[in-house]
C-alpha cells in the first residue's frame, strides 16, 4: 500500500509489521461532531478498513482533550462542570461515529486522566534543559531542537504567524523565542488546577498527546494523524517534545486530511456554518453520508453542498437495490468480475476513495443493465463492506 506521508512531502509505500499502532488526535468535547471531523476520522477508518484487509492488526488510540483553552471557556460560558459538558458531548461523538459505521478505537485516553505523565515529561525537558520555567508557566525551548519545523516545512515568519492564529502567543513576553509554546500554566479563577513541581495549573495542549501516544504506543508509533490544521503548532510540537526526550523519531508515517468548507466559506464555530452529522443523519441515512465523503480524495480541501447529501443518498439507494436484487436468469454467477481486487487497488493507492466509489456505481450500473455475469451482487455487497459500508443491512437506528 501506498499513502502519502507529510514528513517526507511524497506518496511512499507503507513498510509496516503485523501489528500497526495509529495515533489520531481526537475531538475537545465542547461542541457536536461537523462534517470536518467525520471527514478526518472516516479518512483513517478507510486505512485501518484496508490494513485489517491486508492482514494487519491495527491498534487505533484517539484522545479526548478534555481539558484545553476551547472547553474551559464553553463551560463557562454555558454555567456547567467542564468534565460534564465533556462527558455529553464524548457521547454524542460516540453515537456519530458508531452511526457512521466507523471502527472503535482501541483506546480513548482522557487528558484529565492522564496529567502524571504529562507532568512527569515536563519535568524530563526542564532537567535535559529543554524547557524553562518563567513566571507561572513552563514553556519549551524551540532553540533546543533544530529539527523545529521539519514535518511542516515551513520558514519561521510562517510558524510565527501559525502561532499566532492557531492558540500560541509569539509576544507573550514570558517566553524567550517567539516559538516557545506552553507546557504548563497557572489557571485561571475557576478552572480546573493539579498540583506540580511547577507550580499548580494545568497543562498546554501539545503536551497532552506526546503524553498519551506515548503512554499507550510507547516511543515510535507506526502512524500519526489528524487534520490537517495540526501540523502546524501541533503536530510540530509533539515532535519537539517527544523527540527532544527520546531521541527516536514520534512516528514513522504521518498521515492529514484534508479540510472541508461549506458552500463557499470555511467552516468554523466563528462563521456559524457547521454542518453538524446529527443533523445530517436524521435527514440521510448515515451509509449515504459515508459515500458523499468518498467523493472526495482525504488531502483534498474540498467544499461541502448539502445536495450532496440528496445526491449520495439516491446513489445509496441504487447500490443498496443492486446489491440485494435477485439474480437474474442469464446472469453467470461462477465469474468474478474483479471488482474487489480493482477496489482494494485503488485504496493501495494512497486511498483513493473517490475511484472506489466510482467502481462501486459503476459495477451497480453495469448489473442494472442486465450486463452482469460479470460483476457479481455479492462482489459489489463486499467491496462496499470493504470501504465501510454495508449494503444489506441498514444502520442501527439511534438518535441523533
Ligand atoms: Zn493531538
Amino acid at each position: 500500500m501506498r499513502l502519502y506521508d507529510t514528513a517526507r512531502k511524497s506518496v511512499v509505500d507503507l513498510e509496516l509489521d503485523e501489528a500497526v499502532g495509529m495515533y489520531v488526535c481526537g475531538i475537545t468535547p465542547y461542541d457536536a461532531t461537523h462534517l470536518g471531523h467525520a471527514a478526518t476520522y472516516l479518512a483513517y477508518d478507510l486505512l485501518i478498513r484496508r490494513l485489517e484487509d491486508l492482514g494487519h492488526t491495527v491498534t487505533m488510540v484517539r484522545n479526548y482533550t478534555d481539558v484545553d483553552d476551547s472547553i474551559l471557556p464553553k463551560a463557562a460560558e454555558l454555567g456547567e462542570h467542564y468534565l460534564s459538558l465533556a462527558e455529553r458531548e464524548i457521547d454524542r461523538f460516540e453515537a456519530d461515529m458508531a452511526a457512521l459505521g466507523a471502527r472503535p478505537a482501541a483506546h480513548e485516553p482522557r487528558a484529565t486522566q492522564s496529567i502524571d505523565a504529562m507532568i512527569e515529561m515536563i519535568s524530563e525537558l526542564v532537567d535535559a534543559g529543554h524547557a524553562y520555567v518563567s513566571g507561572d508557566r513552563v514553556f519549551f525551548d524551540v532553540t533546543t531542537f533544530p529539527a523545529f519545523g521539519k514535518l511542516s516545512g515551513y520558514g519561521r515568519e510562517q510558524m510565527t504567524a501559525l502561532a499566532a492564529e492557531r492558540g500560541g502567543a509569539p509576544d507573550d513576553p514570558r517566553q524567550r523565542n517567539p516559538l516557545d509554546f506552553v507546557l504548563w500554566q497557572a489557571s485561571a479563577a475557576g478552572e480546573p488546577s493539579w498540583p506540580s513541581p511547577f507550580g499548580p495549573g494545568r497543562p498546554g495542549w501539545h503536551i497532552e498527546c506526546s503524553a498519551m501516544g506515548h503512554a499507550a504506543l510507547g516511543v515510535t508509533m507506526d502512524i500519526h494523524g489528524g487534520g490537517g490544521d495540526l501540523i502546524f503548532p501541533h503536530h510540530e510540537c509533539e515532535i519537539a517534545q517527544s523527540e527532544s526526550i527520546s531521541g527516536a523519531p514520534l512516528a514513522r508515517y504521518w498521515v492529514h486530511a484534508g479540510l472541508v468548507s461549506y458552500q463557499g466559506h470555511k467552516m468554523s464555530k466563528s462563521l456559524g456554518n457547521l454542518v453538524f452529522i446529527s443533523d445530517l443523519r436524521s435527514r440521510i441515512d448515515p451509509r449515504a453520508i459515508r459515500l458523499a465523503l468518498m467523493a472526495h480524495h482525504y488531502r483534498s480541501e474540498w467544499e461541502w453542498f448539502d445536495s450532496e447529501g440528496l445526491a449520495a443518498q439516491r446513489d445509496l439507494d441504487t447500490l443498496v437495490g443492486t446489491a440485494s436484487g435477485m439474480q437474474q436468469q442469464g446472469e453467470l454467477t461462477h465469474v468474478s468480475s474483479g471488482l474487489v481486487a480493482d477496489v482494494q487497488a485503488v485504496l493501495d493507492d494512497d486511498l483513493d476513495a473517490p475511484a472506489a466509489r466510482a467502481a462501486l456505481l459503476d459495477a451497480a450500473a453495469t448489473i442494472e443493465r442486465g450486463a452482469a455475469g460479470t460483476v457479481l451482487r455479492s462482489e459489489l455487497a463486499a467491496s462496499a463492506a470493504l470501504c465501510g459500508i454495508d449494503l444489506r443491512h441498514p444502520p442501527v437506528a439511534g438518535t441523533p
